[in-house]
């Protein structure tokens, strides 16, 4: 009986350290005091420290007084509700950064008060960023499909339109209807702008991919915009050498992310700003940064980034990213955003070198 009852400890002992998920055990001092009495190896391995160090800490003196705040909100909604709670939680490590958790709190009863509870938190992050990634790509191929039979059908009727405009404008002599024509005309322009951006998302348009100096293109970019920022006081400098090696690409579409990153950058700057573009070859790549330091992006709102209609300005189409992504994505390169709310956003950019 007693060497049964051993070997049941030394498995459960085994089971305790070797499984993945964080397991914690909690002793409840009062509703507002909580301290960590065990945790597994995962649990040490993810926060990079030792049983010595943890055991018999308060949380928030452990997590962080904000991150240690979140986990006692849920510790007091088991111990008032007196039974296990499931949910989603996200929490920073020092390491691995920002992970999502599937989280299970187990309240242990003794008497009629909580006197333990005990955790388990499974890290889904991974499968949380591969089910945006399918329903990002859905999205992308849906409106990719809808673009294209819209845009077309639009283009014929518009350029009537514009005709039409044009005529009325040059036998007009009232200046009344003169301000209804210059709005009339720029209401036009975005349309025709929306639907090129439109076009650009539809399928494969003829594509000419040929080689070009990325120095060229960022060049041209940086001269076309200039005279917007200088009227916004931006400084748009240039961090990048006088030649760099050449890309295989289709230039108009490769300056096409690059126009659509630095005008979100001027956009996201409300006093004078500064933003650096960037170019350096990495081995057989070469990476642009555009790097803007404005209001930046919340860090719950970095995942919605590039899903098509994503915006917050209010004349915004939240179709940019989109695009940058897929031309990024059809020349085999690479895009990232890192963003600090309050600090400025960058974004990085590979691509490939022309061999
Ligand atoms: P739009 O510019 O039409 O809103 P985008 O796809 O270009 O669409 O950008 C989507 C959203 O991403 C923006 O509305 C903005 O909230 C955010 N964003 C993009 N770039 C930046 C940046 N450099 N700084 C801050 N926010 C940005
Ligand atoms: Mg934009």
């Amino acid at each position: 009986m007693e060497k049964g009852s051993k070997l049941a400890t030394t498995y459960l002992d085994l089971i305790f350290h070797h499984i993945s998920d964080l397991i914690f055990f909690i002793k409840v001092v009062d509703v507002h005091h909580y301290e960590i009495e065990a945790v597994n190896e995962a649990y040490l391995a993810n926060y990079g420290t030792s049983k010595e160090s943890i055991s018999g800490r308060r949380i928030e003196d452990f997590l962080g007084v904000d991150q240690g705040m979140q986990a006692i909100r849920r510790f007091q909604e088991v111990i008032i509700r007196k039974e296990t709670i499931h949910f989603e939680e996200g929490y920073t490590f020092p390491k691995q950064g920002y992970r999502v958790f599937e989280i299970t709190l187990v309240p242990m009863i003794e008497g009629s008060s909580v006197s333990r509870l005990i955790g388990a938190a499974r890290d889904i992050t991974e499968k949380r960023i591969n089910e945006e990634h399918m329903i990002h790509s859905e999205k992308l191929s849906v409106v990719g499909q809808l673009a294209a039979g819209i845009a077309h059908e639009l283009r014929n009727p518009l350029t009537s339109l514009k005709g039409f405009l044009k005529l009325i404008h040059v036998k007009n002599t009232d200046q009344d209807i003169e301000r209804y024509i210059q709005v009339m005309d720029s209401e036009f322009h975005r349309i025709e702008q929306i639907i090129d951006e439109f076009l650009i998302l539809a399928k494969p348009q003829k594509t000419n991919f040929s080689s070009h100096g990325i120095d060229h293109i960022l060049d041209e970019v940086i001269e076309l915009l200039n005279g917007q920022a200088n009227m916004k006081s931006i400084v748009l400098k240039k961090d990048y050498p006088a030649t760099l090696p050449n890309v295989y690409c289709e230039s108009n579409q490769i300056k096409q992310v690059f126009i659509n990153l630095i005008k979100n950058a001027m956009e996201a700057i409300t006093e004078d700003g500064e933003i650096t573009v960037i170019a350096e070859e990495v081995e057989d790549m070469l990476r642009i940064k555009i790097k803007d330091n404005g209001i930046g992006i919340p860090h719950e709102e970095l995942n919605k980034l590039g899903s098509p209609f994503y915006t917050t300005k209010e004349s915004g189409t939240g179709l940019g990213l989109s695009i940058c992504k897929q031309i990024i994505d059809r020349h085999q390169g690479e895009f990232c955003i890192k963003s600090k709310e309050g600090e400025g956003t960058e974004v990085t950019i590979t691509l490939p070198k022309a061999v």
